[in-house]
Parts: structure tokens; sequence; C-alpha cells
């Protein structure tokens, strides 16, 4: 039998009453959350365990639904100049000369910083495709791990998908499954991909519907001008290498990725930065969710998120980190702060929803993560607590959106990870 744990904390936000739970208690069994109250209506049984959080805010996990573990010891090393295709060229040439433990390195670091500042889910793109046997030993972190795939600058895309076909496999063929952990397919971007590509991975997914996928799509000018006008850096880059591709059939990425047939297959879009209003309806009529990296949107400097025509049409849009090569920190704490300065009129509460309950509707998980509710997983973080002001949702949001450096506090899948050295532990 699963042991049996009380948290118990000043206040919980729980992402699903409209109030917090103000001196409240949350029971978990197994990995499962299965009560959540006030205090003074919890009825101590025998074999429960009792963990005090005392002046605590618990709330769910975070959900991180886009980063680049491989990269996390990139920070600060590749440099954006202006130039977005020149940046991408720079961090090929950086990937070709990593090795798999250097790769290993940064992985496991990005895992420890990305637990700390209270992550609980993570969307990991991994181009080395090591990060998911580290996630399968380890557990720290529930995942999906998307293994990237494309054929700029190959020979042949048949050859190149039947290669990265064979690397999936071998990663992922052997047991156990952990239910912590997923994979899914990653296509680098609609410009590094061929149409035959598309329509090679398009193939596997009309066989195996449940595989989860993810795509760059709209990220920057440069992506734009390729579509929109069939030059510019992306297109010079092209000839350089001598790629034969056929110019592209339509005058945005999204288009174009519809046109491959590929919008009803794609789970999450990320960045979406220069889309128009055609582009939206195509998202949302495809129900993609829109994964948006304010850390590296600003470094970037992409054109403006249009979150609020986005949640208009009915999109739903969550947040994530992207690598450090292109962001300071793994903290969806800082993400969030970043969000709101660029969308001031957008609530507290509403901009912690997209790094929990709706970011969990866009990953397909929203029945089981993103909520501190009955029935849901457990995974479970807390902060210190406010010294009043913590009875309303929205003050109470804005108070943790401000929270910086490590949690108090982590549970992933009903197992402690993380705890603050004052709390209290009762048998
Ligand atoms: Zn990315």
């Amino acid at each position: 039998m699963h042991t049996r744990l009380v948290l118990t904390a000043k206040a919980i936000l729980t992402q699903h009453r409209s109030k917090p739970v103000i001196d409240g208690f949350v029971l978990v069994g197994g990995n499962r959350i299965l009560q959540v109250g006030e205090r003074r209506d919890l009825q101590f049984l025998p074999s429960v365990r009792l963990l005090d959080l005392g002046d605590t805010v618990l709330l769910p996990g975070l959900i991180n639904a886009h980063c680049h573990l491989d990269f996390t010891s990139l920070k600060g090393r590749v440099p954006h100049r202006g130039n977005f295709r020149e940046w991408l060229t720079a961090m090929a040439g950086r990937t070709r000369r990593t090795t798999a433990a250097e790769f290993k390195k940064s992985i496991q670091a990005g895992v420890r910083e990305s637990l700390a500042y209270g992550t609980t889910t993570l969307c990991d793109i991994s181009t080395s495709y090591e990060s998911y046997g580290i996630l399968k030993r380890q557990t720290l972190l529930r995942a999906k791990v998307f293994f990237e795939c494309l054929d700029f600058g190959k020979q042949s895309a048949f050859a190149a998908w039947k290669r990265a076909l064979e690397r999936i496999r071998h990663h992922t063929a052997l047991p156990p499954h952990p239910s912590t952990l997923q994979w899914g397919l990653a296509l680098h971007s609609p410009f590094t991909v061929s149409p035959e590509f598309f329509y090679l991975t398009g193939r596997l997914l009309d066989r195996h519907r449940r595989i989860p996928t993810t795509l760059h799509l709209g990220e920057s000018r440069e992506e734009w001008e390729y579509f929109a006008h069939r030059r510019g850096p992306v297109e010079n880059r092209m000839k350089q290498l001598g790629i034969t591709w056929p110019k592209p059939d339509a005058r945005t990425p999204i288009k174009f990725v519809a046109r491959r047939g590929w919008l009803p297959k794609l789970d999450l879009a990320v960045h979406c930065n220069t889309v128009d209003a055609k582009d939206m309806e195509l998202l949302a009529r495809h129900r993609v969710a829109v994964v948006h990296c304010p850390g590296s949107h600003d470094y970037f400097d992409h054109p403006k998120f249009r979150y609020e025509e986005m949640r208009r049409k009915r999109i739903r849009v969550c947040l994530g980190t992207d690598s450090l090569a292109s962001n300071r920190s793994l903290s969806m704490f800082r993400e969030m702060r970043l969000f709101r300065k660029n969308h001031p009129s957008v609530s507290a509460s509403e901009t912690l929803s997209l790094a929990t309950n709706r970011a969990a509707q866009a990953l397909g998980m929203g029945k089981d993560i993103g909520q501190v509710r009955p029935g849901y997983l457990a995974d479970i973080i807390g902060v210190p607590a406010p010294a009043r002001g913590f009875k309303d949702t929205e003050a109470l949001s804005d108070w943790v959106l401000r929270h910086k450096g490590e949690v108090s506090f982590s549970m992933v899948n009903g197992e402690t990870r993380l705890r603050l050295a004052g709390s209290r532990m009762n048998r």
C-alpha cells in the first residue's frame, strides 16, 4: 500500500477554485492528490505522515512547455548579432562539436535548475537524443522528450528520416517506461525541413496518432521574409549550401505547414511571433496550442507576440523558457514576469495559468496536472507566503509571480524533491 502524506500550508492556490484555501491541507496517496481542504476539516488517520510547511503558499508545479536541456551549458556563449539565421548556424556548429558526455552534463544541470525553480513538467526538444535516457533513469521531473529531426543540408530526406527513426528506436526501446515520461517528435522548422521530410514524418504520424508533436513556427523576421518574398538570409544560406528544395508554395510558415497536411498532426507550435489573422484562424481551427517564450523573445527582439488576439480566437497559449543559449534562466517565474511586463493588461492569475492549468490543457494533460485537486497527479510546489493579502486569488497570484530564486518545496508524482529546511515532519 502507498504511504499517505498530508501537506499543510498557510494558503493553497489550487488553480480551479475561485479563492485560495487558507490554512489548508493536501492529502497525497501514492502519486495522486486524494483530498484538498481547510486544516480544521482534516481528520487524522493512522499511517498518515504529516509535513507542516508553515508559512508557505502551495500551488501546482510549473510547466515549461519548451526547453532545450542540451544547451544549458551554452548560457551567454552564443551571442545574437541581429541575424537569427546566423545565430542558428553558430548553434549548429556548437552542436556538432559537443560530445555525448558534454550533452549529458548540460542536461543534468538543466534538470537541477528546472526543479530548483519550481518546474515539475518539462517539454524538452532533444537534439542529442540523450535526455530521454537520463529522465528515464532519474524520473526527477515529469517530461515529454521530443526527438528533434531535420534534413537541412542533408543529401536525402529519406536517409535522414531513416537515421532519425533508428536513433529514436535505440533510445526508447528498452523498458522500463516510467509513467512520468513520454516521447514525441519535433520537426525543427518549416525552413530546415524539406517538403519530402514533412511527408515522410506525416506518414508515421498517420499510423501512430498519439505521438505528440512540436515545431518551431513563425519565430523570426528572417523566416517570415523567406516565405513572404522568397529572399533574405535563409534563402542565401540555402544557395550557399546548394539546397535545391522547391520554393515555398505558401506566403507564411503556418500556411506552408498547413499545405503539408501537418497542422492536424501538430500539438505545440513554438513561438508564432510572425502570424497574420488567417494564420491564427488556422491554428484555432486545428486546435494547435502555441508556446510563447518571453525570455528568448526579448533576447532576439522578435516582433510583438499577439497574445490578446490569440486569446480572442481561443488559441491555447502556454509558456516556455527555450534554451539557455537564448535566455538567462530556466525559471518559469521569470518567464511569467517578462510576459506580464509585455502584456500588462493580463491579470496575475491568468499569467499564472499559462504555466499551470492552461499549460496542462495545451499539453493534452489538463485532467492530470496543472491543478491542486483531488484525482490529479501530485505535482505541487511551495513558495514563502506573504504576511497578508493571501486571501484573494489575484493578490496571491501577484505575490507568487514575484517569487525569485529557488522554491521552498517541490513534489513530483507524489515524491518530495525539495524541502525547506524549516518545515516539520511528523511520523
Ligand atoms: Zn526552441
